[in-house]
C-alpha cells in the first residue's frame, strides 16, 4: 500500500474504506495478499454480475488472445464486433421485440450518457434535459449536470446547466404522484420550466439510495414523454444485464425507451465497454461526430457475446435470479426487523437491495463491521445512509446465505457496541 498511499491521487475512494491489498478474485470472492477471502457484495458497483473471472468467459478471452485476435481496432470492422452484434440482436433484442441501433461509445458509462444527451439535443433542437432527484449518471460535465449528488457536482468547477431536476417516484412520499407535478409544469406556459429534449432516469437508483420507480410511474412517464414529444432515455448502466431479474430493468413495466444506455456488466468480465441503443429514427449522427479511441474493445466484444450466449439464451438464469431475490428479500426484512427496527425500510428488486439505516454513521459502521467479518459492500443514498447489497447474480445459495449471516452478525455487533439504538428510535419518532 506504500506507493498507493503515497503516490495515488487523493481522489481515490473505495480503497480508503477497505484498506488492504487485494490480489486475486474468483466468483463471489476477493482475496487479499495473504489469501484471506472476502465475500464481494460490491461487485464493482454492478460491473461483475457474473462474478470475478467467470471461467466460461475467461476461457474465451484466453483462446482469443492465443490465436492473436485483435484487441484494439478503433471502430474498424472486426469479426468479434460482428459476432457480438449478432448475439445481441438475436438473443437480446429480437426475443423482446425490440428494435434499436447500437452505438459503440467510449468505454465508460458516462461517455455513453454524454452521447445520449448530445443526440437528444441534436434531434429535438432543444437544450434542456429533465433528470431526477438522487439520479446518478456519471461525472463528466454533461452527465454530471444530470447527477443530483452535491459532492460530485461540487467537483465540476463550472456551472452545470441545462438540466431541470424533477421529483423521482415517491420523492414526496407514497401519497404524491410526482408525474402529476411534472405534467402540471409542462402544461403551464408560465411554470418557468422549458420543454426538454429528453428525460433521463434510472429505473432503480443505484447510487441514489436504491429508490425504485414503480411500473405504473414508468408507464405514466412514458405517456407524458410521448404526449409532449420528449425523448425517454433509460440509464441501465448499473441495474441492467439482469440485476433486477430481467435483462433490461424496465421489461416488466412494458415501456420502450427511445434510448437505452448500458455499460458496467455488459462485457460480463469487468472490462470497460459501453453502448447506447437508439431507436433507428433517432440515429441521426454524422460519421465520427461522437467518436473515441476505445470504441472497439474487442476483448469486451468477446466476453459480452459469450455472456449473452451462456446466460441469456434460455429463461433459466432469470428464474435463478428471482429465486435468489426472494431469499435475499425475506432474510433482509427479517434481519432489519430483528436487529434494527421494524420501521427500517428494505428496498430492492432482483439482486439489488438496500437497507435504509436513516443514520449515515450507522450505515458506515455496518459496512466497516462487514469488512472486518470478511465481506465487502457499499453504502449509497443522499447521506450514504443506505447499506447496499449487490451480490453477483451467479452467487450460489450457500454463498448468499453466508453473506447474509455476515451481515446479520455485523449489525448485531454494531448495535451492541454503540448507542445507535437510541439515536435510531429518536429519528424514527421524529419521522
Ligand atoms: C456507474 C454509473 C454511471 C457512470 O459510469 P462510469 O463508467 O463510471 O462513467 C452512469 N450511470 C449509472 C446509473 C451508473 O451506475
Amino acid at each position: 500500500m506504500k506507493q498507493i498511499n503515497a503516490v495515488e491521487s487523493n481522489v481515490r475512494s473505495y480503497c480508503r474504506s477497505y484498506p488492504i491489498m487485494f490480489e486475486k478474485a474468483q466468483g463471489a470472492f476477493l482475496l487479499d495478499k495473504t489469501g484471506k477471502k472476502y465475500l464481494d457484495f460490491l461487485c464493482g458497483a454492478g460491473s461483475l454480475n457474473y462474478g470475478h473471472n467467470n471461467p466460461v468467459l475467461k476461457k474465451e478471452i484466453l483462446d482469443y488472445l492465443n490465436k492473436d485476435g485483435i484487441v484494439h481496432s478503433l471502430d474498424l470492422a472486426t469479426t468479434s464486433k460482428e459476432e457480438f452484434l449478432t448475439s445481441f440482436v438475436n438473443r437480446i433484442l429480437a426475443p423482446r421485440h425490440l428494435n434499436y441501433k447500437v452505438q459503440f461509445t467510449g468505454p465508460t458509462g458516462t461517455n455513453a450518457v454524454e452521447a445520449a444527451l448530445k443526440i437528444a439535443r441534436k434531434i429535438t433542437n432543444r437544450t434542456k434535459i429533465i433528470s431526477f432527484t438522487n439520479g446518478f449518471h456519471g461525472v463528466t460535465l454533461g452527465s454530471l449536470a444530470a447527477t443530483g449528488n452535491s459532492h460530485h457536482r461540487g467537483g465540476a468547477g463550472i456551472s452545470l446547466n441545462d438540466v431541470t431536476f424533477m421529483p423521482y417516484d415517491e420523492y414526496m412520499g407514497k401519497k404524491t404522484n410526482t408525474i402529476d407535478y411534472i405534467r402540471r409544469v409542462l402544461e403551464d406556459n408560465s411554470s418557468g420550466v422549458d420543454l426538454p429534449a429528453a428525460v433521463i432516469l434510472e429505473t432503480v437508483q443505484g447510487e441514489g439510495g436504491i429508490n425504485i420507480a414503480s411500473s405504473k410511474w414508468l408507464q405514466s412517464l412514458q405517456e407524458l414523454c410521448h404526449e409532449f414529444g420528449i425523448l425517454l432515455i433509460v440509464d441501465d448502466i448499473q441495474v441492467g444485464c439482469g440485476r433486477t431479474g430481467t435483462f433490461f430493468s424496465f421489461e416488466n413495466a412494458g415501456i420502450e425507451p427511445d434510448m437505452i444506455i448500458m455499460s458496467k456488466s455488459l462485457s460480463g468480465f469487468g472490462l470497460p465497454f459501453s453502448i447506447l441503443l437508439l431507436k433507428p429514427e433517432y440515429d441521426q449522427w454524422k460519421p465520427g461526430e461522437h467518436n473515441g479511441t476505445f470504441r472497439g474493445n474487442n476483448l469486451a466484444f468477446v466476453t459480452a457475446k459469450t455472456a449473452i450466449d451462456h446466460f441469456w439464451t434460455t429463461q433459466e438464469f432469470e428464474a435463478e435470479i428471482i429465486l435468489k431475490s426472494h431469499i435475499l428479500r425475506d432474510r433482509l426484512i427479517k434481519i432489519s426487523r430483528e436487529t434494527l427496527s421494524p420501521e427500517i425500510e428494505v428496498r430492492g428488486k432482483g439482486l439489488v437491495y438496500g437497507i435504509d439505516c436513516i443514520l449515515s454513521d450507522l450505515a458506515t459502521a455496518i459496512r466497516q463491521k462487514c469488512f472486518e467479518n470478511g465481506m465487502i459492500l457499499e453504502t449509497c443514498g443522499s447521506d450514504d445512509q443506505v447499506v447496499k447489497l449487490l451480490p453477483p447474480l451467479t452467487i450460489s445459495e450457500n454463498e448468499l446465505q453466508l453473506g447474509l449471516d455476515i451481515l446479520e452478525k455485523s449489525i448485531r455487533q454494531v448495535m451492541q457496541e454503540s448507542d445507535f439504538q437510541k439515536q435510531l428510535e429518536e429519528e424514527i419518532i421524529q419521522k
